[in-house]
């Protein structure tokens, strides 16, 4: 099976097995696993930020992040396709007890922030997500984040990036990860979906943030003990940054096979039905996202070479009735 539903589906390669089977470990819970705290000082600097702090998901770091920024009954602004209001099953209402808004573009962040009132819901923070995964791995422009960053700043609101796939914007753009993490207060970055890694994400911010993070992230049950076998897989899976290019080349490779474009790793559809075409795709060995009834998903990663491309454009552009171009 060519299996391109998402970054996620990548196996640990030998090598990080073994990283991982060599790994120092302690109690995380004490703070003693000197393999998480190497990884945590080691992405917290990447992005010139004091801490961060490790999590099993990045869907807790996110949590953890709505949970630092926004007290129970205030809001955040936040993409209407984020992955933190749309994939992340009401946790910011249910754990946080916060509200959001909805924004199409963050140009339009300006116009929506609100100041406490008799009234109204002050807004207390503003999400972005970069690359953006339901927008088919698109990069948010740096001057973009500039502007909001200012506009935060004097709003005395705070921004937070889910970076999920910050890596890839990073590739495809050239901007250093630590000019992005000047953009933002705290950012959630994850090393299980193109970089390879098992399990594992962090959340990066000050040190007063994360401290405030942690016992936060016990109280949702993710205060966990030996996981420096995760970190090493992690740290590891740092190795893996650069290599994105190969995958974005991959995924532009496909996107114009299928008549599209392809920012990063990731290749939104538009089809007619995208049920039917999953079906089809799936009985002829490629798996792909169904995320709507006319939206299908496609993402490169580790796990598919150029012969699994190769193929991938040989069924999808036949099932779908273009022409492959050459
Ligand atoms: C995958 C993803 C998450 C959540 O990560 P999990 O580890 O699956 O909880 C958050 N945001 C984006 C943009 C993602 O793609």
């Amino acid at each position: 099976m060519i299996d391109l539903r998402s970054d996620t589906v990548t196996a640990p390669d030998t090598q990080m097995r073994a990283a991982m089977a060599a790994a120092e470990v302690g109690d995380d819970v004490y703070g003693e696993d000197p393999t998480v705290n190497a990884l945590q000082e080691r992405v917290a600097a990447m992005f010139g930020h004091e801490a961060a702090l490790w999590t099993p998901t990045g869907s807790m770091a996110n949590q953890l992040a709505v949970q630092i920024h926004i007290r129970p009954g205030e809001e955040f602004l936040a993409d209407v396709d984020a992955h933190v209001l749309t994939y992340e099953l009401g946790a910011a209402a249910a754990f946080g007890g916060a509200t959001s808004r909805t924004y199409r573009d963050v140009s339009e962040v300006a116009s929506m922030i609100r100041p406490e009132g008799y009234h109204a819901v002050r807004t207390a923070a503003v999400f972005v997500e970069n690359t953006h995964n339901r927008k088919g791995g698109s990069v948010l422009p740096l001057d973009a984040l500039v502007d909001l960053r200012a506009l935060a700043l004097d709003a005395g609101i705070t921004v937070h990036c889910d970076g999920a796939r910050i890596w890839n914007a990073h590739v495809a753009t050239g901007v250093a990860l630590a000019e992005y993490g000047r953009q933002f207060d705290t950012l959630m970055v994850s090393l299980s979906k193109g970089l390879g890694a098992p399990a594992g994400s962090l959340l990066v911010g000050s040190r007063e943030r994360i401290e405030r993070a942690i016992p936060i992230r016990k109280r949702m049950g993710g205060g966990m003990r030996q996981v420096g076998i995760y970190a090493a897989a992690g740290l590891h899976a740092l190795n893996n940054i650069e290599r994105l290019g190969i995958d974005h080349r991959r995924a532009a490779r496909l996107a114009d096979a299928l008549g599209v474009t392809s920012e990063t790793n990731i290749v939104a559809l538009s089809v007619p039905d995208a049920p039917d075409l999953g079906r089809r795709a799936q009985e002829r060995g490629v798996a792909i996202s169904v995320l709507g009834p006319t939206f299908a998903r496609l993402v490169t990663h580790l796990d598919v070479d150029d012969a699994g491309i190769d193929r991938a454009v040989e069924v999808l552009t036949s099932e779908l009735n273009v022409s492959p171009r050459t």
